[in-house]
């Protein structure tokens, strides 16, 4: 961990322990899953504020219909 400085970069090269981690978890495909996983989740956010801003224009509507005559 000694080898890496404040911002990430590394100055001893191939053997650098933080660097294989990185690596080891690239491939094995975790940070890929977890990006969609976090994809999904970003998905599901907005569909729900969307259909949330449908809901509250839909109730407005009603309620404009009811109380104001035609
Ligand atoms: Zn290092």
């Amino acid at each position: 961990m000694n080898c890496c400085d404040d911002y990430g970069d590394c100055r001893q090269g191939r053997d650098c322990p933080v660097r294989q981690v990185k690596l080891i978890q690239y491939n094995t495909g975790w940070t890929r899953l977890d990006n969609f996983l976090s994809a999904v989740a970003y998905g599901i956010a907005i569909i729900g504020a969307i259909s949330l801003v449908f809901t509250i224009s839909w109730l407005g509507w009603f309620l404009w219909r009811i109380y104001v005559p035609a």
